[in-house]
């Protein structure tokens, strides 16, 4: 893809380099400099600089647990477990390896046992319990990180003629077993990482697009533009770490999708690389009729048609104004009917997300110890006047949390709107402070799961679409299920089972669960997490629940399609690779597309 080359065209040219302190954990999540742990007063802290709630103790948030899960979870009782477990030896046919290093210099091939087995699973519970206390089956036998479209042409042509099984790695954050890889795969098993290829290729100013190289992770694709002026406004909670071509393999939705759109929406164009060649356009317009769009196969093809190697983007000048806002709820149901009339009635702000009571408790239990004086005193006064004065049940309360991009005269408008619907509903502003905390978190919860982990407390998220009219019943019904079946399989304590609404639409809304248990005692808590929610997403689909809003498929929900799709749709989907790729070259089995 080529740019109009007129004068606003900025080259940026130089690929960012990842800096010292961006190296990352491949035992857990995130940055390796960040991790929870035991303050020595026995607390929870997180350590590190990294974060807003960095080097901060928590001390409510163990009591919280401990109340909640009815465990007694705490420092004495661990299983470290014994990452990295035996890691698969690779199998690498030889004169593969020598076409390989034909194009590609020795640093760009890599066999290391922790890097291969990093690139053999993303972030799903079962994976990130397997690492360490069960086996992956199967882990690439190679990890080969391409530099260039020219090398990934290479590198597919390869592939073919010594009949390997290419695997595309972006930013390995997926949560739905889509860079697992098939013990049964007898051919010689590659992961392409992309993210060398990184770089912003050129950034058009006049007509506000930009093309932007796969590999490229949100972090980055947000900070070099920023350079500019301008932003892409796509930013899921991992990205921090996911990536252009992993955003569009799966089809990925961001906070702000109010604002700026879902990925679908922002991109204009894809370049990609197929088993059979190269699949490229020569402009990128506003819009088209041109037939068949086949950029539209590549939106959740999950590593299975090709490599996608860039893109072309919107872009959008950076907000004026950025403001963060709150507002507290009576009830879930109250907070829910404000969602919708802010659906109907106004221009909803880049950002509205309703939490359920469980979720809010979870985070007040995050607050870090008082400085005691004057904020502790406040705190005190805030809490008496919700509960006391305005009569909000704490066990019953919700928080919606908000944030607001545009210009001033737009953001003014939209928090006029906003604030007199939601007091229409019973909703009390509380404040932007509180917003911007909660948004803030979205970073550090990401690595409470795996933290928790070897305390035996085993946890994930899953989420669904639904249409207004059955979101509310959706939540209950989800929730009543998970509690249900908990008890009837005598499971120890009681399991977290909490909802948030994250995204509007005018006809419905995304819903993400998190659900959670203590372990200890279970020989393989793993499976049976796995179990309760695929109980949970039968419960979903009989509700009138998407199968997923914007996690995908992968290899996780792979056997719900029939229950989604028609034959004759499914059969389509097997026609389209097994023409596409009759060789299976991009080998990565999900959505049941390994033409077995
Ligand atoms: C803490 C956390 C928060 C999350 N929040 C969100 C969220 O807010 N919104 C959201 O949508 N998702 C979210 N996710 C899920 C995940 O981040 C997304 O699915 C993301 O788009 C995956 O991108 P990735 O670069 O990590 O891809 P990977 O995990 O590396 O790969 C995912 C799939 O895409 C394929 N792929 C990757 N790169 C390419 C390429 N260049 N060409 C072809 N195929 C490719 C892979 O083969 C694989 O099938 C979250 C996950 C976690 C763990």
């Amino acid at each position: 893809l080529s740019s109009n080359d007129g004068t606003n065209i900025i080259r940026p040219g130089k690929r960012p380099a990842a800096g010292p302190d961006e190296a990352e954990s491949l035992d857990v999540w995130g940055f390796s400099d960040t991790h929870f742990d035991f303050s020595s007063s026995g607390h929870v802290m997180i350590r590190g600089t990294r974060y807003e709630l960095s080097g901060k103790e928590l001390p409510r948030f163990l009591p919280w647990v401990r109340e909640v899960l009815e465990c007694e979870v705490g420092p004495a009782t661990v299983d470290k477990g014994h990452y990295p477990t035996a890691i698969p030896e690779p199998c690498i046919a030889p004169a593969f390896l020598s076409d390989l290093q034909s194009f590609l210099k020795s640093d760009q091939i890599e066999t290391n046992a922790e890097i291969r087995l990093r690139h053999g699973h993303g972030h799903t519970q079962e994976e990130m319990y397997a690492i360490k206390y069960a086996r992956l089956g199967r882990v690439p036998d190679l990890v080969v990180y391409p530099e260039n479209e020219g090398q990934v042409v290479q590198l597919v042509a390869a592939a073919k003629r010594h009949e390997v099984s290419l695997i595309p790695f972006g930013g390995g954050t997926n949560v739905t077993d889509a860079l697992r890889c098939d013990p049964a795969e007898p051919r010689t098993i590659v992961s392409a990482d992309m993210r060398r290829m990184n770089r912003i290729l050129w950034i058009d100013l006049e007509n506000m697009m930009a093309s932007i190289e796969a590999g490229a992770v949100g972090r980055h694709i947000m900070s070099e533009l920023k350079k500019y002026g301008v932003t892409m406004g796509h930013e899921p909670d991992s990205v921090e770490f996911s990536t252009m071509g992993g955003w569009i393999a799966t089809n990925a939705s961001g906070m702000k999708k109010n604002r700026y759109g879902n990925i679908e929406d922002l991109i204009l164009d894809v370049n990609v690389i197929t088993a059979d060649g190269k699949l490229e356009r020569t402009t990128a317009s506003p819009r088209e009729s041109v037939g068949l769009d086949l950029r539209r196969l590549m939106f959740g093809s999950e590593g299975t048609l090709g490599i996608i190697t860039s893109a072309i983007v919107k872009i959008f000048p950076l907000p004026e104004v950025q403001k963060y806002g709150s507002v507290l709820f009576p009830s879930f149901e109250q907070g829910f009917k404000f969602m919708y009339d802010l659906s109907r009635e106004a221009a909803p702000p880049a950002s509205v997300r309703l939490v359920d009571n469980l979720q809010f408790q979870f985070g007040l239990a995050l607050k870090p110890k008082s400085a005691g004086g004057l904020a502790d005193i406040k705190s005190k006064v805030e809490k008496f006047f919700v509960t006391k004065i305005k009569g909000f049940e704490p066990l019953k309360m919700v928080a919606c949390t908000l944030v607001f991009e545009g210009s001033r005269e737009e953001v003014d408008q939209q928090e006029r709107a906003l604030y007199r619907i939601a007091a229409r509903h019973g909703g009390m502003k509380a404040g932007s402070e509180n917003g911007r905390r909660g948004y803030q978190l979205t970073y550090s919860i990401a690595y409470i799961r795996d933290f928790l982990m070897p305390y035996y407390i085993i946890a994930e998220s899953f989420e669904t679409s639904v249409p207004w009219s059955n979101a509310l019943a959706l939540c209950d019904n989800v929730k009543r299920r998970l509690l249900e079946e908990y008890e009837r399989r005598g499971l120890p304590g009681k399991p977290f089972v909490t909802a948030r609404v994250t995204q509007l639409y005018r006809t419905g809304v995304c819903i993400y669960f998190y659900f959670g248990f203590y372990y200890k005692g279970l020989p393989n808590p793993q499976d049976v997490y796995l179990e309760l929610e695929n109980i949970a997403r039968d419960e979903i689909l009989k509700s009138g629940g998407s199968l997923s809003h914007h996690h995908g498929v992968g290899k996780l929900r792979r056997a719900y399609l029939p229950r989604i799709m028609s034959e004759t749709a499914l059969q389509w989907k097997r026609e389209l690779k097994k023409s596409l790729d009759p060789k299976n070259v991009f080998g990565a089995g999900n959505q049941g597309l390994d033409l077995k």
